[in-house]
């Protein structure tokens, strides 16, 4: 069982202050929280430089993913160093993530920039349950959808500076590798706390 905080910013978001060195040393200190996924807004940069510093530590994962910015709301890309071919309308982005084995999740679905109940129509891989920025009645509803729709759920700080980092995290049944962690998520052998 491996603890992972699914949703973090670095500076390659234009509204972040995490510097991907910095996330990599904490990470490393941590005591039990070992696996960081980047997805910074529509940028893969981040993931790159911080997949490259994470290569010095045997015991971390970075997984390299995006949040996308689309009509409907954002979404969680996770497993990715590319960004989707445009345009980026929820169906395509889907599909795109289907064609690499990537998994996709609805990202904070109750707060702004949520895509709320329109997520249904898509065929997402997990909801975002557990959002570090979300209120605790956004967590409840995102709860819910992720219930009705039949979808594991998944919890990520949504970190935009250190002191955001791993305040909650998942718990996922899997070895440390990225395929190990997007096949778990996908078979829904995850869930989601408070750390
Ligand atoms: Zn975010």
């Amino acid at each position: 069982m491996i603890q992972a905080d699914l949703h973090i910013h670095t500076v390659y978001s234009s509204d972040s202050l995490i510097q991907p060195k910095t996330l990599v040393d904490m990470l490393s200190a941590h005591s039990f929280i070992k696996v960081a996924a980047i997805t910074d807004h529509d940028s893969v940069r981040g993931c790159k430089a911080t997949v490259e510093l994470a290569s010095d530590y045997p015991d971390i994962l970075i997984v390299p993913g995006v949040e996308i910015t689309t009509q409907h709301g954002d979404m969680l890309v996770l497993g990715t160093e590319e960004l989707p071919p445009k345009p980026w309308i929820p169906e395509a982005v889907v599909d795109y993530a289907k064609s690499i084995d990537a998994v996709t999740v609805v990202a904070h679905p109750f707060r702004e920039y949520g895509m709320r109940d329109l997520a249904r129509n898509y065929k997402f891989d997990a909801v975002e349950v557990l959002n570090g920025n979300s209120s605790v009645a956004e967590n409840n509803e995102a709860k819910a959808l992720a219930k009705s729709m039949n979808l594991p759920g998944i919890a990520g700080s949504d970190a935009h500076q250190v002191s955001e980092l791993f305040t909650v995290n998942t718990k996922i049944e899997a070895s440390l590798s990225i395929e190990g962690v997007l096949k778990a998520i996908k078979k829904g052998s995850v869930s989601a706390q408070v750390t």
